[in-house]
């Protein structure tokens, strides 16, 4: 029992609209032990999508095709589906009637075009859409099930969650369900990562263990776990999560849809300590991420942005020799920095950032992406990593803030 995706829509082979719905459904029909085998994107052409429907017939189980469904002429979805199945498409008198009632506080008349949304072919299942018009519509067919939702992510997700059991718990393979969990790790790159989890790594194990790479949260390790009940898949999880985290150590710094973020607060909170920060190359995108978390204020004091060198001296009182000693990027730097915004603000924990973000290396003659991070803390003094990035301004400046933070939870997790 398999299932696969199609989606149509031409804004979505031109690059204008991210195939969102194809994101959701997968997750959806993980959620519901669904295999998914395709996904297939194709235009708004009737011959490529009554071939690409009937391929899917041949291979797959259940069949989910997206988009298409409105009234204009190039929604034809519905009439493809109907002639590949030999039925005619026929009038749904209560989606109708919505209709009507919709369209009688704007104008008085109801055009052929609106009256195409209430179509559908004859035999099949409709389903409510709860905040518009198009309804989904199931149709049953030889042991198959195709599943028609309009192209509209939010009414295909309100349609969707509202009759999940009647889309999907039929299909459902009675035998078992699957799980998902997401490790994620900073610091340490893909290739090493996936040389550490080597042996619990390959096709066709359970659970099974694959890499991605993400700019803003590092390497995620995903887990996906097969069992016979929502325990078993679970423990398979639990079990297979801690191999990972033993194996990765500090590295791991959080699971599922937590931030790095999120990780800081907690830590903060429970550690009772309060943190202020002074950036340069970030230019207080450290600071933004912080506050994104509610309840921040209990830890977070300020965020300085001293951007220039005058900022640097007036606003953090750095010594003017040591930045024409050493320059505004240097380890010298980033220290009195982390311990002036410290000091400043009377927190427990001083951060900061200076860095050549690029794309030119502008008057100095240091290397672009070039960046040191100052941590200062209550009884450690102050330590200063200095780190060569690549990639372009944004990925340097976006790794810098990551590991910034990631600094202050490797400190917060050993006292
Ligand atoms: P409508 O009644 O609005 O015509 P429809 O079912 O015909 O609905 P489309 O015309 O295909 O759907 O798409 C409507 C909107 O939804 C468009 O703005 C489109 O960009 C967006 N959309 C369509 N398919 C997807 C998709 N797979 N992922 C994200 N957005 C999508
Ligand atoms: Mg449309």
């Amino acid at each position: 029992m398999s299932a696969e995706i199609i989606n149509v829509g031409d804004e979505l082979l031109n690059g204008e609209t991210v195939n969102t719905n194809a994101a959701y459904l997968a997750a959806k029909l993980q959620e519901f032990g669904i295999e998914l085998h395709y996904q297939t994107t194709v235009g708004d052409d009737s011959l490529r999508i009554q071939k690409n429907l009937k391929r899917a017939l041949s291979r797959s189980s259940i069949i989910i095709i997206t988009g298409g469904l409105g009234p204009t002429k190039d929604d034809i979805t519905k009439k493809v589906v109907a002639d590949v199945l030999g039925k005619q498409l026929v009038s749904h008198e209560p989606t109708l009637s919505k209709i009507h009632n919709k369209l009688k506080d704007l104008t008085s008349s109801i055009s052929k075009t609106n009256e195409k949304i209430a179509l559908y072919p004859e035999g099949a299942q409709i389903i409510d859409n709860p905040i518009g018009t198009a309804p989904g519509i199931i149709i049953s067919e030889n042991g198959k099930r195709i599943i028609l939702l309009p192209g509209v992510p939010k009414e295909l997700k309100a349609i969707t969650e509202r009759n999940a059991i009647l889309c999907f718990s039929q299909s459902r393979e009675k035998n078992y369900v699957i799980k998902h969990q997401i490790l994620k790790v900073w610091g340490t790159p893909e290739a090493k990562v996936g040389e550490v989890l080597e042996d619990i790594m390959g096709e066709n194990k359970n659970p099974l263990v694959g890499l991605r790479v993400d700019v803003e949260e590092g390497v995620k390790v995903s887990i996906t776990a097969k069992g016979g009940s929502v325990a078993i898949a679970q423990k398979l999880i639990e079990d297979m999560e801690n191999i990972v985290k033993q194996k990765l150590g500090d590295a791991v710094y959080a699971t599922g849809e937590t931030s790095m973020e999120k990780v800081i607060g907690m830590l903060l909170s429970i550690n009772k300590k309060t943190i202020a920060i002074a950036e340069s190359i970030t230019g207080g995108l450290i600071s933004k991420k912080i506050t994104d978390i509610p309840g921040s204020s209990n830890y977070f004091l300020s965020g300085m942005v001293t951007y220039s060198n005058e900022s640097k001296i007036k606003d953090l009182k750095i010594p003017e020799e040591l930045i024409k000693e050493n320059g505004a990027v240097s380890e010298q730097v980033a220290k009195a920095m982390a311990l002036a915004v410290k000091n400043i603000s009377s927190a427990n924990i001083g951060l900061s950032t200076t860095g050549i973000a690029g794309p030119s290396i502008g008057t100095t003659n240091k290397s672009l992406g070039l960046v040191f991070i100052g941590l200062a803390t209550d009884n450690k003094g102050c330590q200063v990593e200095k780190y060569q990035f690549s990639g372009t301004r944004s990925m340097i400046r976006t790794k810098t803030a990551q590991t910034a933070l990631d600094m202050v939870r490797r400190h917060l997790i050993t006292i």
